[in-house]
């Protein structure tokens, strides 16, 4: 199999954690999600939880120091040894830097970046639903738009970092979840990466 060591950027709302997951499934690599990850440690009361509670419901940017060291944590995992799919990391420059040292250190690189674009009215409305679904105290409107302003401002500049590396697929993320699953798997087959 070969190496899959992939990114998945994209605003909230855009879908990339249930995209993430399917193609994470069909590659056999797990599916990281640093938001996941730090809901879960916030609906566990453990000390990382305890760190991170107030910055997340109020839609800030955990710091980079502890977001990275919880991801090199996880990365040195053995289910990841051969591939791996992060969701919502790195999420500025300064973590790309973080994570460009870990896998420097274990000789390895990133093998594609997947953009997931959406208008941002429809990232709105996503959010909003899933709000009213699941609960989530981090999706009231002025934290969806204090997220969403971060995003533009720091996420959005690590695609161009990416991009002159040449490994950023851009993909159109509106349409059923069927047809955009296929064009992220179209992009990735087309950089040999297939399950
Ligand atoms: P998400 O589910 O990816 O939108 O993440 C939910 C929240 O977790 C974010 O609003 C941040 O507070 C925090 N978070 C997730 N990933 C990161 C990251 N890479 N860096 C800093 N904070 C993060």
């Amino acid at each position: 199999m070969t190496a899959a060591r992939l990114l998945i950027v994209g605003p909230q709302g855009s879908g990339k954690g249930t995209q993430g997951v399917t193609i994470a499934q069909s590659l056999g690599v797990p599916a990281i999600s640093t938001g996941d990850v730090f809901r879960a440690a916030v609906a566990d009361g453990s000390e990382l939880g305890r760190q991170v509670k107030a910055i997340i419901e109020a839609g800030n940017l955990v710091p980079d120091e502890l977001t990275s060291a919880v991801v090199r944590e996880r990365l040195s995992q053995p289910d990841a040894a051969n591939g791996f799919l992060l969701d919502g990391y790195p999420r500025n420059i300064g973590q790309v830097g973080d994570l460009d040292a870990f896998l420097a250190e274990r000789g390895e690189a990133l093998e594609a970046v997947i953009e997931l674009n959406v208008p941002r009215e429809e990232s709105i409305a996503r959010i909003s639903l899933r709000a009213q679904e699941q609960g989530r105290t981090d999706d009231t409107a002025e934290v969806i738009a204090n997220r969403l302003a971060i995003y533009e401002r720091e996420t959005a500049p690590i695609l161009d970092v990416y991009r002159e590396r040449g490994i950023v697929d851009e993909i159109d993320g509106v349409g059923s979840l069927e047809e955009i699953g296929a064009r992220i798997a179209a992009a990735l087959a087309a950089r040999g990466i297939v399950g």
